[in-house]
């Protein structure tokens, strides 16, 4: 059992204002594995105040880059020393089969490091000339609350730490309620390698612990991960007192296959895109595009690979797919599959509860054909293992159905034309696109459009948002200071 009693505030792990507690459950198990404290708003207070504080006084965002890449990558050797610890965590906390923690968690480590490497070689200050001499700073954004979902937990949090701290920034961490065990180790590390108290804070806690950090004044940047629907509270929120804000949210991205596609180069892509993490994954692609005259292959080849994952205890090696992340999610998955099958599309394989797993929040891998685009399996996020497949007439057709939707988070073509790869990228809107695999590449900026949110997690540009530029008009004698 994981009993976490405190919160990481001002440098020091303090008990809650509040009684309330949130109880982690193991979705392979559906037993509880561990708790955490929900932080009320005397605790988000408390850990607003303290980043404030510290941002301020300039002990973090005053020193320079490399004592902070120094710190933080010590900070990442103590992590890499425990993921041999986290990765079964993050498995107990969410059911991700535990092969795949450990790859992802590992992953996350090396990209925390890359993110270092991009600071050091950032240009912080430069010379405009123009009808005046002027330096353009990039100076530390301030204090950030950072809030996260639940399905890659270690990961996301990395993601969501390493550039806004590497940058100089403060910040107060929310995990998903789901999953908020890992966040401890990332706290006690970064304490171990001597972060100034105050500089990172740890609150957990759900819905409501989130709302008190965003509405906080003082608060300078929100940086959230979840569904478009809270992304959109919190975008009004950020909007009505111009706060910074960056939303990374949900997705339907629309793989198409064109008709001159490699079919196992497309389906072991298709089969990643849709079934990774039980398809769990903001950027799925959980919409499927194929020409009318391949439908029959393609359908078959998705299935059976759909069939051919592993369902089971997570923890097993021999396992490539997991529960889903809790009851509400599968009844959530099923509702959809529901729908699906009364709106008139045919249920390919899956839509049932594996019989013979008696325990645990499992689906069958799922795939729907003559999926009409106006569904609403074709329309709303399901974040599960469920795929539609929609046929289309030619490219122009496939490309106008994959661009039907609110969202535009990733997308995908499979092809053998390097000029209907380039075709297709430039004309769907989304934030991210991949050919011929299902990728995410966290060395390059990652994020969405319409309703997929605003701005952009991962890369270089991950670091560069959490600074501010600042345009000092200066004298000649200061010019030196400036021209780094
Ligand atoms: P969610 O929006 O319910 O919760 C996400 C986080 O926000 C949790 O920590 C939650 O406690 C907190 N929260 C919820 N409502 C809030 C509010 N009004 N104000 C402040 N905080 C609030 O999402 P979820 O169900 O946990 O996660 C799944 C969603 O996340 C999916 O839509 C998925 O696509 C999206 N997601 C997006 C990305 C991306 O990079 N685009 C990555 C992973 C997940």
């Amino acid at each position: 059992m994981h009993k976490r009693e405190t919160l990481y505030i001002d440098g020091e792990w303090r008990l809650p204002h509040g009684k309330r507690v949130i109880d982690v459950v193991n979705p392979a198990t559906e037993k509880v594995s561990g708790c955490a404290p929900e932080a009320n708003h005397a605790d988000v207070d408390a850990a607003v105040g303290a980043a404030r504080r510290s941002f301020d006084s300039g002990v973090w965002a005053g020193t320079a880059m490399s004592e902070r890449t120094e710190l933080l990558s010590r900070a990442l050797d103590i992590l890499q020393s425990r993921l041999g610890e986290i990765a079964p965590l993050v498995t107990e906390e969410m059911g991700c089969p535990v092969t795949l923690s450990g790859m992802i968690c590992q992953d996350a480590v090396n990209t925390g490091r890359f993110y270092l490497d991009v600071a050091s070689e950032l240009r912080l200050s430069e010379i405009r000339r123009g009808n005046n001499l002027a330096a353009v700073v990039k100076e530390p954004l301030g204090v950030v609350a950072s809030i996260s979902a639940w399905n890659g937990p270690f990961a996301m949090a990395l993601g969501k730490l390493i550039p806004p701290l590497v940058a100089g920034c403060s910040v107060v961490f929310k995990p998903a309620p789901e999953t908020p065990l890992d966040a401890y180790i990332i706290a006690e590390a970064l304490h171990v390698a001597g972060l100034p108290a105050g500089v990172f804070n740890l609150v957990t806690g759900g819905a409501d612990t989130g709302r008190a950090m965003v509405v906080h004044p003082g608060i300078d940047k929100v940086s959230f991960t979840g569904s478009t629907a809270a992304g959109r509270e919190i975008g009004a929120e950020c909007g009505h007192n111009l706060k910074r804000v960056q939303l990374e949210l949900g997705g339907k991205s629309a793989a198409i296959v064109a008709a001159d596609a490699e079919i196992g180069t497309t389906v072991a892509g298709l089969a990643i895109g849709g079934f990774f993490n039980t398809g769990q994954v903001c950027a799925a692609f959980s919409r499927v595009l194929v020409p009318s005259a391949r439908y029959d292959e393609i359908t078959q080849a998705l299935c059976a690979a759909a069939q051919s994952f592993v369902l089971g205890d997570p923890m097993s090696p021999e396992t490539t797919m997991g529960p889903l992340v809790s009851e509400s999610q599968r009844a959530r998955v099923e509702g959809y599959i529901a729908k699906g099958q009364q709106e008139g599309a045919t249920l390919l394989t899956g839509g049932r509860r594996p019989v013979l797993l008696e325990r645990g929040w499992y689906i069958e891998p799922t795939v729907f054909g003559n999926v009409d685009n106006r569904m609403t399996i074709a329309r709303e996020e399901i974040f599960g293992p469920v795929v539609s497949v929609i046929t289309y007439n030619d490219l122009e057709d496939a490309i106008a159905i994959a661009n039907d939707s609110d969202y535009g988070l990733h997308g995908g073509v499979f092809t053998t034309s390097d000029g209907v790869a380039r075709e297709v990228a430039n004309r769907v809107r989304t934030g991210t696109f991949s050919v011929n695999k299902f990728m995410y590449n966290t060395e390059a900026p990652f994020g969405g459009v319409k309703t997929s949110g605003v701005g952009r997690d991962t890369g270089r540009e991950a670091v560069e948002s959490y600074l501010e530029l600042k345009t000092i008009n200066i004298t000649p004698s200061m010019e030196a200071m400036y021209n780094s």
